[in-house]
Parts: structure tokens; sequence; C-alpha cells
């Protein structure tokens, strides 16, 4: 793997090593700027990453160019692993969405919260600044944020796509109902490359966003579908007894995963009133 890697004049990108979800093994990190300089995603909590890492930013830092902060995406380990570090190391403070810095409270400071629609100027030199748009997407995780600069169209994606692996929607930090909103919201800015925390540019991306979403909803009715037929004349059934003939194109090994991408459409379609859940015994029911 050659890193640092230009993926344009104003964007490089630097892949370090994490505990991500397999088979992705790395984060992508993402210096944005040319005079002023934004890094993205303080990842990596591994020691001998992280002195590649602050190489990497010290090198940049050295040729006279200003780094302004680290951003981080969202709250997810491998993605704010390297923050407490990294920010003091290179004495330079983290950004992240309030709902971000909310659940990595105590572990890592955030000295600026970003909220949705806000600029983030960077010069690049004398007669030029790039303006680099924050979008407040959750769905992934409550805080998730994309940068997009409408120039260009270059948007930094985060874990909301990714072209090696899956992007897992689990309850708790995950919402079905939101992340379909925002892939379809970020679809609609007709971006000409997405940069993923996890595997190659993207570009295609509003292809990627609309397969993304049809491929969710095509789960969605897989489950509806299923449901129907293994409560039929019978009681409700269990998420883990839907599992099998929902992921039936899966491997098992999968299936722990999988279970948790059901309960995320079990959430929506609850709250759709689509079907319904049994306090009592935790069985769901189709309605109508
Ligand atoms: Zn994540």
């Amino acid at each position: 793997m050659i890193r640092p890697r230009e993926i344009s004049s104003t964007v490089s990108l630097f892949a370090a090593r994490t505990p991500t979800l397999p088979p992705a093994t790395h984060t992508n990190s993402y210096a944005l700027g040319g005079r002023d300089v934004l890094l993205v995603e303080p990842a990596t909590p591994y020691e001998d990453e992280q002195r590649e890492w602050i190489a990497w930013a010290r090198e940049i830092g050295s040729t006279g160019r200003r780094i302004v902060a680290v951003l981080a995406t969202h709250h997810h380990p491998d993605h704010v692993g390297g923050a407490t570090l990294l920010s003091r190391e290179l004495e330079i403070p983290v950004w992240a969405h309030d709902a971000t810095a909310a659940r990595v409270a105590g572990d890592v400071e955030v000295h600026r919260r970003l909220t949705d629609g806000e600029e983030i100027r960077l010069t690049i030199r004398e007669d030029r600044e790039e303006r680099w748009t924050v979008l407040h997407t959750p769905g992934h995780a409550p805080g998730h944020v994309c940068l997009f600069e409408p120039r260009a169209r270059t948007l930094i994606v985060g874990d909301m796509v990714a072209s090696v692996g899956t992007i897992l929607i689990a309850p708790g930090d995950g919402d079905m109902a939101l992340y379909l909103e925002q892939l379809e919201r970020l679809a609609k800015l007709d971006a000409a490359v997405a940069l993923p925390a996890h595997g190659e540019p993207i570009d295609e991306p509003t292809a990627t966003f609309e397969r993304y979403v049809a491929h969710r909803l095509m789960r969605e009715q897989k489950i509806l579908k299923v449901l129907g037929e293994l409560t039929q004349g019978a009681g409700g059934v269990a998420v883990t007894d839907l599992v099998p003939s929902v992921y039936e194109d899966v491997s098992p090994a999968i299936w722990p995963i999988a279970k948790l991408s059901i309960d995320a459409h079990v959430e929506k379609l609850v709250s759709e009133g689509r079907v319904t859940l049994d306090d009592r015994d935790g069985t769901l029911r189709v309605v109508g």
C-alpha cells in the first residue's frame, strides 16, 4: 500500500490499520486543503500506525502548511481510536458533532462542535480558498457528519457507504429510517467522487447511494415476506428465527451481525406501524 496517496491537488489519503469490521482492515484518513489543512479521521489506536500517521502530518506541516484541526466523522473506535494522542502530539484541536462529543466524553476532548450546514473555509493559496460544507448525516451513528466541497463536488462520506465491507446499522447507535433518509439526501448532491473511510474512492457516488437504499429496502421486503410466512396461522416469531431465511444468501458466520441489521429494520417497521412487537415475549407479527 502506497501512502500517502494524492487523490487530487487538494486531497490526500492515508490509510491506517484499525480494529474495524472485517473484511476491512484499515480506516482512511484524508488531508484536505492547501495552505490550511484539515485532517479527517484520527482513527488508529495502534502505536506503530500512530507513529506513521504523525510523521505524515508533520511532513505536511513542515512544508509551510498549517494544520487547523483533526475532524472525526463519528464516534466509533475505528474512527476516534487515535484522537487523544494525535491531537496532543500535533497540538491540534479535535472537531466533531455534538452527538459524537457526547459519546466519546471522558476519552476524547472535542474542541469544536460541528453543526449541519456550517462551512469550513480552507485557504488553498493567497487567492484561493476551498469551502467544505458540514452535513449532519445520522443513521449509522447519531453524530455522523460528511463534508462536501461543491466546486469539485468531492464528498467525504465517512461510514455512510464503503467500497470494502458493509455498513452496519445496529440498534442503539444506528437508525435505519434516518440512514435511508440521509443516503437519499447524499444522492441529491450529485457528487463527482465520494471518499469513504474504508476502501477506494467511489467514482459514481449517486449510483452507489441509490444502490445502498435499494438493497436495504429489498432486505426489508424480505423481512416482511418471511415474517408473514412464518406467522401464518401461528404465533409471533422472534428476530432470531428470521435470520436464516432473510439472509439465506450469506454465510451463517455472518448471521450474528445480520441479526443486528434485522433488529434495525424491525425497529423502523415497528415505528412505521407495519410490524407489531409483543413486549412480553419479544415476538413479531406483520400488521394487516
Ligand atoms: Zn462506524
